[in-house]
């Protein structure tokens, strides 16, 4: 009775939930590049072979003609969205939700940049981390109230090293970094603490500088500040004060160095932004070989309507200006992964959670301008055919699953 019960209901008549089939899986951890199928089974990864039978799978995904990666990972966001409208990016308006802007790009996994302090990181983690269902990961503000703008972000008397780094161990699940970000004096103490909390949690810190005029000296932060594994973003802005820049722009070369804190194991990540991005570093710092580490987005509500738009916009730029797809890949899964110590993530390894992103790289005619007005004209541009999360389709473009059904919210 139990084996025709079996053969009639498809339910246990099959191996695996989904099968991903014919895709050119792209997967830099392990290595792999070329056309496999991967089987999905209870969330997680159960296979990625040349031919796996169809049959076996209850849903089966046609990636023919596209590219398969590990879910996407957006280093660098703002997703601490709520309605207190004097409080920036922290529990305010200027933050998004992340479910809104996530698996549309073929991203599974979001990395907050600060908008929670230890003050206020509890109510993001009840109200954002733990209600959406993108990985929501967290580098903790050094200021104890995160970022709520204006003074409370230049107040040293809020930006504890042991309180903060302590608090960031014991919640070292989703908090994966300390965070300095507006300060806009000229004391190194703000960036001291910042790295005393890493020391505390031996977690990376992330710096964007403020704004102080005459700029402090990124070499000097690189070589004398930062331990290796720590990470500068919005690495190839250009604004007219602030923030000195790592490319000479007289002499249309990287700094020398830049180099030196690249063999140090400072890390590069974007951090595009609204103004954090232009063309005027990036091309001249493709160009001479100095790729960034990490691509991210510095998703919030300035940046997503503006020249940046998103991760897979953001990703197309770098390819326009001449950097090679695998790399791109590597910038945001396995990098990332590596750079916020969750190796765990960004790879397609067999056993690992089943976040898989499938993109299309259409051919056409694209614009792809910066905050300047610069624009690359390109002929391929990132498409998210499909997003896979914790082993459910939460986003298909074009129905290419069948049968076609969407796990999403409802
Ligand atoms: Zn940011």
């Amino acid at each position: 009775m139990i084996c025709c019960f079996m053969m009639i209901n498809p339910l246990f008549a099959q191996k695996y939930n989904i099968i991903v089939k014919g895709g050119h899986v792209i997967d830099p951890k392990n290595n792999i590049n070329e056309v496999m199928d991967i089987a999905v089974k209870d969330g997680r990864i159960a296979m990625v072979a040349k031919n796996i039978d169809p049959k076996e799978g209850i849903q089966v995904v046609n990636a023919g003609g596209f590219y398969v990666t590990p879910g996407l990972i957006d280093m660098h966001v703002h997703v601490y969205q709520g309605t207190n409208l004097d409080q920036q990016y922290m529990n305010g308006p200027a933050s998004v939700t992340p479910d809104g802007f996530t698996f549309r790009v073929g991203v599974t996994t979001v990395v907050d940049a600060g908008c929670a302090g230890w003050r206020t990181f509890p109510d993001f983690k009840k109200n954002i981390i733990d209600r959406s269902q993108t990985r929501v990961l967290a580098f903790l503000n050094i200021v104890g109230d995160g970022m709520r703008g204006g003074p409370f972000e230049q107040n040293l008397k809020d930006m504890d090293p042991k309180v903060t780094g302590q608090y960031a161990i014991k919640n070292r699940e989703e908090i994966v970094g300390i965070k300095l970000a507006h300060y806009s004096g000229h004391e190194w103490e703000p960036t001291d603490r910042t790295v005393e909390a890493g020391k505390i949690s031996d977690m990376p810190v992330m710096i964007d500088f403020g704004g102080a005029d005459p700029p402090l000296s990124i070499e000097e932060l690189f070589m004398k500040h930062l331990r290796p594994g720590d990470i500068f973003t919005h690495c190839f802005a250009q604004l007219a004060s602030g923030r000195e820049y790592v490319v000479d722009p007289v002499a249309g070369k990287v700094k020398p160095f830049v180099w030196d804190a690249i063999k140090r194991g400072i890390i590069f990540d974007i951090g595009y932004g609204g103004i954090s991005f232009a063309y005027s570093q990036g091309l001249t710092a493709v160009k001479s070989g100095l790729y960034p580490h990490v691509i991210s987005t510095d998703l919030h509500i300035g940046s997503m309507n503006a020249a940046m738009k998103d991760l897979l916009t953001t990703m197309s730029k770098f390819l326009a200006m001449g950097m090679d797809l695998q790399s791109v890949i590597k910038a945001t899964t396995s990098e990332p992964a590596r750079v916020i110590k969750k190796e765990e993530l960004g790879n397609l390894s067999v056993g690992s959670d089943a976040d898989i992103t499938v993109l299309n790289l259409r051919k056409g005619k694209f614009g792809l301008f910066d905050h300047t007005g610069y624009k690359l004209e390109a002929d391929k541009k990132f498409e998210c055919e499909m997003t896979i999360r914790a082993g459910r389709i939460v986003y298909d473009l074009n129905g290419i699953a069948n049968p076609v059904i969407v796990s999403g919210r409802r």
